[in-house]
């Protein structure tokens, strides 16, 4: 039997900002793509589009990765039959408050998202990637998690969490030839920073411009198809010098 030399990417939040990114970047070079999303059908379908335009492969998944029960049932079957080669784990959200007006709901939807999300989709697919004896995992935290970012407890809080899951999962797949690694944006240009006041973050930022979801996706690239790679468990910093 012939065989499948694919290379499948499952893209998480793959429909906007740094996914959709990633996504493009990972299609150019060849992955198909499984391309996961909450809900925003015509922002992924112009992904998808733009995938086929250029002469790849995207499958729309969309599901929330907050819950687990809706995340077993859009990846198990497909992970019993192939593994991805590469997981990104990028779905994220932000409900900035500062801590003292901050309601249950933006903590629990913050860290169901950010953090449980991770747990929910890495779990359904790690066994197959185990079983291939290969993969690539990226998981996109933020400097607010190394560093901390007020008016974000929430969101930092989850982020750290992302590190410290990562570096641990890290040291428990190493072995079976699954690299773990994080990369951590500072202000990158996309929905989610839309309403930023620019005049406030850009003296924070020693390059003097906030970043584009590309500087993040060059990255991402790099940690999921260069052949010579000793790097694991690590974190990048993608900030233009916010965080030194
Ligand atoms: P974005 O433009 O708001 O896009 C968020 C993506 O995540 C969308 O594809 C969205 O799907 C998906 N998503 C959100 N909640 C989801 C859920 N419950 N289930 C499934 N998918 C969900 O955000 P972004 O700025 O590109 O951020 C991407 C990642 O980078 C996030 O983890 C964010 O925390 C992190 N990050 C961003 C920055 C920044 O400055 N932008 C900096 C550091 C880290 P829909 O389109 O369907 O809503």
């Amino acid at each position: 039997m012939k065989k499948d030399s694919t290379k499948i990417a499952l893209v998480t939040g793959g429909s906007r900002g740094i996914g959709r990114a990633i996504a493009l970047r990972l299609a150019q070079s060849g992955f198909t793509l499984w391309l996961t999303y909450k809900g925003n059908h015509e922002a992924a379908q112009n992904v998808k589009s733009e995938i086929e335009g250029m002469g790849g492969v995207c499958e729309l998944l969309p599901f929330n990765v907050a819950d687990y029960e809706e995340t077993e049932a859009a990846l198990a079957e497909k992970v019993e039959t192939r593994s991805p080669d590469v997981l990104v784990y990028n779905a994220g959200i932000s409900r900035d408050n500062l801590l003292m007006w901050m309601t249950r709901d933006e903590w629990d939807s913050v860290l169901s998202t950010n953090l449980d999300g991770f747990y929910n989709v890495t779990r359904t697919v790690l066994f197959s990637m185990l079983k291939a004896k290969k993969g690539r995992i990226v998981v996109v935290s933020s400097t607010s998690g190394q560093i901390g970012q007020a008016g974000q407890v929430n969101y930092s809080a989850s982020k750290a969490g992302l590190i410290g899951a990562a570096k641990a999962l890290a040291r428990e797949v190493g072995k079976k030839n699954i690299l773990v690694n994080v990369v951590a944006p500072g202000f990158i240009e996309t929905d989610m920073t839309e309403k930023l006041p620019k005049e406030q973050v850009l003296p924070l930022i020693p390059i003097n411009r906030l970043g584009k979801p590309e500087d993040v996706s060059s990255v991402v690239h790099f940690l999921c198809t260069e052949e010579h790679m000793y790097i694991h468990g690590q974190v990048i910093g993608i900030n233009g010098g916010l965080a030194i």
